[in-house]
C-alpha cells in the first residue's frame, strides 16, 4: 500500500519519533503549525477514527494525555489543540488515521475558528441535537 505513514512505521521513511508502544507511534509533524506539533499514529492502517476499532479509540486518549503533558511542560506553551481531520472535507490529507497535538501560544497567529455560524433559533439547535442522538 502506498501510504506515507505505513512507510514511516515500517522504517522505510525517516521520521523524528518521540513515543512508541505496541499500538501507536508519535512523531513530529514535518510541517509544524508550531514547533513540537506532534502526530499520534496507530501502527495498523486505518483510514481515520471512524475506521478504527473501539479499543484503539479508547487507548489513543491515554497517549494523548501523556504526550500533551510532556509537550506543554517541555515547550512551555500556553495551550494545545488536539485535532483529528476526518475526510477531505475535514482537511484530511494523509488517509492513515492520526491525531494532531499542536502547541499553542497566546501570541501565535494560527486561527482555527475564523468563520463560525449561529443557529437560527433554539428550535433549530434542538432539531440538530435530536438528529444526532438518533444514531447513538
Ligand atoms: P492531515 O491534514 O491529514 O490531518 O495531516 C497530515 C499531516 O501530516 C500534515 O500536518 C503534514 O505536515 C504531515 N506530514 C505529511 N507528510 C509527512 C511526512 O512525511 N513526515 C511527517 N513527519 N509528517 C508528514
Ligand atoms: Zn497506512
Amino acid at each position: 500500500m502506498d501510504c506515507i505513514f505505513c512507510k514511516i512505521i515500517n522504517n522505510e521513511l525517516p521520521s523524528c519519533k518521540i513515543y512508541e508502544d505496541e499500538e501507536f507511534l508519535a512523531i513530529l509533524d514535518i510541517m509544524p503549525i508550531n514547533y513540537g506539533h506532534t502526530l499520534i499514529i496507530p501502527k495498523a492502517h486505518f483510514k481515520h477514527i471512524l475506521d478504527m476499532p473501539e479499543s484503539y479509540a479508547e487507548n489513543i486518549y491515554k497517549i494523548v494525555k501523556k504526550l500533551s503533558q510532556a509537550i506543554k511542560e517541555a515547550l512551555k506553551c500556553d495551550g494545545l489543540n488536539i485535532i483529528q481531520n476526518v475526510e477531505k472535507a475535514g482537511g484530511q490529507e494523509v488517509f492513515h488515521s492520526h491525531l494532531h497535538i499542536i502547541p499553542r501560544y497566546l501570541d501565535d497567529a494560527f486561527k482555527l475558528n475564523l468563520s463560525k455560524k449561529r443557529y437560527e433559533n433554539n428550535n433549530a439547535m434542538q432539531i440538530v441535537a435530536e438528529k444526532i442522538s438518533q444514531y447513538l
